[in-house]
């Protein structure tokens, strides 16, 4: 068996590799797909290819002028090649090989060796992001609480160097001294963080027997934490305009001491305040610093969520409330509240309450989607939730489940209707839940679908068969677009976006029976319930079929006959003249075999309570 050069494909897709062209000289790989194009119009044939080096592959395609190497057919699939000349492209996150010169090193194809997997080009990305990081920091803008003031700056090296606190800064060296939020304490002062700033609250004006003074905080996180950081009186002034949510800072020269964690729920044992000394500059590359980590939970989860827990969810803004001043009955202060109606694609609703100067100015337009973290829940009117003054609000955030949510509102949530948590009785579990469980049997004794509006309920089945035909279907690899895309002289055409791509992303477009003891139903599944499904994503799928058959095969034979908690859209709609219900599988979740039994156990008793 040849011995391939293992690894050059993960050298050349490196992210942060500065010339993929050299990255690695001759390598010898593994061709295991060649597919030919037919030629079109004045575009001449084009191949495609998939390469291997044994531990990766990816797609690729022999650039048109390098034609003659395989038009002679001496290149097929299994052939060992030396591929001379070559260039990286890359088409979002998936990378294409463009081989410009090859050479055949072996007459007879090889059966395919090792197991290689998809190369992934972002994998490199970080490091070589924050290598980049380390250039950017000295362009950087610098804000201070005042300009001109060196003296006291600049780490007292050179006083009277710089004209401005910035200058002391980018003396120093950026990312050097770029610490971790976890490794503050009040043990070492002279520390710079690189963080994100995920929250900031608004200026509170304080009175007390002391006296009187303002002060806002705002919430910074980095890879390793999160850390409150508060400024009181001039450093509100200062500081508070040179905060935004979402832009990311290097911070310094605070004081770090215990977090009163009674008033705060950052989780970190310190915090910041600060001071005239502190330096706060906005950072132009932030894209090593993570966006805020959310665990969302589902609208239609809310039911088993407790009251007063503080939780993250995501939805699309359906409605806005007006503004209400209401009179609190303790204090006799008055105070402004306006409610907004979620709903996301378990089929479910919920009211939002938001409360103050956040209400009064809430501007953000319908159909947007929020991310919020750190909403409570209250059981007022079933399930609802209210903003607190730790919680933060993202607004069409680029997150994949905001876009997920887009497209979904955008193709069918729009037309919906929604459950809400109203009139569940929250004392008993099980028995009185809005989830609404149905055999397949019982779907069909009670019209489930029929009606004008779509169903939603829960049904327990199983996989028996997955149709092979069109599984799924080329779509436009744009954010938010997922559009049918049509290929056409060797690339693949979005209309919509007006774009081509040299691969399609594929989606999952599968038809499925499924079966439980009453009967058996067909299931149509998307993409994010197919991925669940088969276990894999349809690129990689499709990837599969095209050159290795047999694993292809395992793969969906392995998908047969599992058992899933499928969530179902039932709706009717009229083919060739006959009305018929399409069950769109909206989640397919693994069973939880604790959750079934106490919800079986519940049945059982109501049989026994008769
Ligand atoms: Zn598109």
């Amino acid at each position: 068996m040849t011995k391939l050069s293992g690894g050059s494909l993960a050298a050349i897709f490196a992210a942060g590799c500065e010339n993929p062209k050299e990255a690695w000289k001759d390598p010898i790989m593994q061709i295991l797909l060649v597919k030919r194009i037919e030629p079109q119009g004045k575009n001449p044939e084009r191949y495609r290819i998939v390469v291997s080096d044994g531990i990766h592959f990816t797609q690729g395609m022999i650039a048109s002028q390098s034609n003659h190497f395989m038009a002679d057919g001496k290149i097929d699939k299994g052939s060992i090649v030396k591929v001379k000349e070559y260039e990286a492209g890359k088409v979002k996150d998936k990378s294409v090989l463009i081989v410009l010169a090859v050479e055949l090193l072996k007459d007879t194809p090889e059966e395919k060796i090792g197991d290689p997997k998809q190369v992934m080009p972002d994998s490199a990305a970080e490091l070589a992001q924050q290598q980049r990081a380390a250039q950017a920091t000295s362009t950087s803008n610098f804000y201070g609480n005042k300009a001109g003031n060196s003296s006291r700056s600049a780490g007292g090296a050179g006083a009277g160097a710089g004209p401005s606190r910035g200058a002391g800064q980018s003396s120093r060296g950026p990312a050097a001294g770029v610490a971790a939020i976890e490794s503050l304490s009040p043990y070492q002062n002279r520390w710079t963080i690189k963080a994100r700033c995920v929250y900031r609250g608004e200026i509170k004006n304080w009175k007390n027997a002391k006296g009187d003074g303002k002060l806002f905080a705002v919430t910074l996180m980095d890879q390793t934490g999160e850390i409150k950081a508060t400024g009181f009186g001039d450093q509100v002034d200062a500081l508070y305009h040179v905060f935004e949510e979402g832009s990311v800072y290097y911070v310094s020269k605070c004081k770090v001491q215990i977090a009163k964690r009674q008033f705060s729920n950052v989780d970190n044992d310190y915090e910041l305040v600060f001071d005239r000394d502190s330096e706060v500059a906005k950072a132009e590359d932030d894209e090593d610093v993570p966006m805020p980590k959310y665990n969302f939970v589902t609208l239609e989860a809310l039911q088993n969520t407790d009251k007063d827990a503080q939780i993250d969810v995501i939805g699309v803004l359906k409605e806005i409330g007006d503004v209400s001043t209401m009179t609190s009955k303790q204090s006799q202060k008055s105070f402004t509240k306006r409610e907004v109606s979620l709903v996301d694609d378990t089929g479910y609703t919920v009211k939002l309450a938001i409360w103050g100067k956040s209400a009064e100015k809430f501007e953000v337009m319908p159909e947007s989607v929020l991310a919020l973290k750190g909403v409570k829940v209250s059981d007022f009117g079933g399930r609802s939730l209210s903003m607190q003054n730790s919680s933060t609000m993202q607004v069409d955030p680029d997150l994949e489940e905001a876009h997920r949510l887009k497209g979904w509102f955008a193709s069918e949530g729009r037309d919906s209707n929604f459950h809400n948590h109203q009139g569940m009785n929250t004392g008993t579990a099980g028995a009185n839940r809005p989830t609404v469980y149905k055999t397949v049997q019982q779907a069909l004794d009670e019209n489930v679908g029929f009606g004008e509006n779509a169903d939603f309920y829960t049904f327990k089945g199983t996989i028996s068969y997955i149709k092979n035909e069109n599984h799924s279907y080329a779509a436009c690899r744009t954010e938010g677009c997922s559009k049918k895309v049509t290929e056409e002289n060797g690339s693949w055409r979005c209309e919509k976006c007006s774009v081509n791509w040299p691969e399609p992303e594929w989606r999952y477009i599968l038809t499925c029976s499924a079966y439980d003891h009453t009967g058996q139903t067909w299931l149509n599944v998307f993409d994010d319930a197919g991925k669940a499904i088969i276990g894999t994503t349809a690129t990689d799928l499709h990837a599969t079929q095209m050159y290795d058959e047999s694993s292809y095969e395992s793969t969906m034979k392995k998908a047969n006959y599992q058992s899933w908690m499928f969530r179902i859209r039932a709706q009717q709609e009229t083919y060739q003249d006959t009305p018929r219900v399409r069950n769109r599988v909206l989640s397919a979740q693994k069973i939880d075999y604790a959750a079934e039994c106490t919800r079986l156990i519940n049945i059982i008793n109501l049989y026994g309570s008769q």
